[in-house]
């Protein structure tokens, strides 16, 4: 309309003021829907299908103001949600989002003092074997201690410490830390840590991790990194040569989270990897959906076919449990065999579960 504005702030972005209307939200969101229809139809561009996807954020005056500059960030905040949110997404500005935003910017600078006040800690978690119920690896969780948060999940920061570059510091010292605690446990535990897929990002991630062993005195027989696809999903040829000095060395490597994300079998065949876990998500219905049952089967037949190990990841049950060995599974993690824990609290003796009582009727 003619009272209507549309400009072009920069790059990609640009901005819409609409003109006073007795029902501002429901018209700026009809807008916004057709923008997104519009935009999103395919252009032909010398021969080829090109696609567009939109975000929009939107913020209301009065309310969402008082005045503009306000204005526009609450709009720029409710964009950045409808962006977590996937393409062709619009996004309303609600006071949550700005406390959301504030928590997460809070978060940010704490974060990056935490290394230096000793605020993380490692919980372990056990990995069994299903034809001893012996512990044959333990997995290292990081948490953070917030002075006024409490005990952070990883879920809560590592997102952060991605996004603000701090990851890599984290994880050498999550490899250091994890290394020097392992070595205090019998010689045939391994413990295996995550890594995210920014770690590979440095270009040297192999030596990082042999200089941590070095300075630890942890043989890298007994590590074992967990990587998630993602990492063979960007800039592969480079992430795969540092997973395959990282194997040369000796250090198990190990594809987590199977089953999510692309899953592609590919993958299995462009890197050797010595063990696949099983997603928690196909564990926790493997007694309720024939799906889920079926999908575990084929994994773990996959991993005999291959020669490596195959842990389903999340057992809660003794049902689950049973299940999982009756599909073929041969290693197993989950709050049945315990929870994560310091490793002072880590006991070492044969499960508490018994061989008997594991064992498939
Ligand atoms: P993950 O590597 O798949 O780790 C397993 C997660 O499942 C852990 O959550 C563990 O506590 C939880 N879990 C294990 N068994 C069960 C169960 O039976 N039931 C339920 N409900 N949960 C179970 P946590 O510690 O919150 O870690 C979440 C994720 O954070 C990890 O998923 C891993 O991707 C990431 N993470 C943890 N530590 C690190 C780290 O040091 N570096 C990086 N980059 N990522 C880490
Ligand atoms: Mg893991
Ligand atoms: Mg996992």
């Amino acid at each position: 309309r003619e009272t209507d504005l549309v400009a072009r702030l920069g790059g990609d972005e640009f901005a819409i003021v609409l003109a006073a209307a007795p029902d501002a939200e429901s018209s700026a969101t009809s807008l916004a829907r057709r923008l997104l229809q519009a935009v999103a139809a395919p252009y032909e561009i010398e021969g080829h299908e090109i696609n567009v996807g939109t975000s929009i954020g939107i913020a209301l005056l009065p309310e969402h103001g008082p005045d503009l500059d306000r204005a526009v960030k609450n709009a720029d905040l409710a964009l950045y949600k409808a962006k977590s949110q996937g393409r062709n997404a619009y996004c309303l500005f609600d006071p949550s989002i700005a406390a959301a935003a504030e928590l997460q910017h809070s978060l940010e600078t704490d974060l990056r003092t935490a290394l230096a006040q000793d605020e993380f800690e490692m919980h372990y978690h056990p990995i069994v074997a299903l034809a001893t119920m012996e512990t044959i690896s333990v997995e290292g969780l990081i948490r953070w201690r917030h002075p006024k948060r409490g005990l952070l999940p990883p879920a809560d920061f590592i997102p952060l410490a991605e996004d603000s570059g701090l990851i890599n510091t984290i994880g050498e010292w999550v490899l250091r830390k994890a290394c020097s605690d392992a070595l205090n446990w019998p010689a045939h535990v391994k413990v295996a840590l995550n890594l995210s897929p920014l770690q590979f990002r440095v270009g040297h991630l192999a030596d990082i991790v042999s200089k941590a062993l070095t300075e630890t005195g942890m043989p890298p027989q007994r590590l074992e990194l967990e990587i998630t696809e993602s990492v063979l999903l960007e800039s592969s040829s480079e992430n795969l040569e540092a997973l395959h000095r990282l194997r040369d060395k000796g250090i198990t490597i190990v594809l987590d989270d199977f089953g999510t994300g692309y899953s592609s079998l590919s993958y299995l065949r462009t890197f050797p990897f010595d063990r696949i876990k099983i997603d928690r998500s196909f564990i926790q219905e493997l007694a309720v959906s024939t799906e889920c049952a079926a999908i575990v089967s084929a994994v773990a037949s996959l991993g005999r076919g291959l020669h490596v190990d195959t842990v389903a990841e999340g057992i809660e049950t003794e049902d689950q449990l049973l299940l999982a060995r009756a599909s073929g599974c041969t290693q197993a993690q989950g709050f049945l065999f315990g929870t994560p824990c310091p490793a002072p609290e880590l006991d070492f003796r044969t499960s508490r579960l018994s061989k008997r009582d594991g064992e498939a009727a």
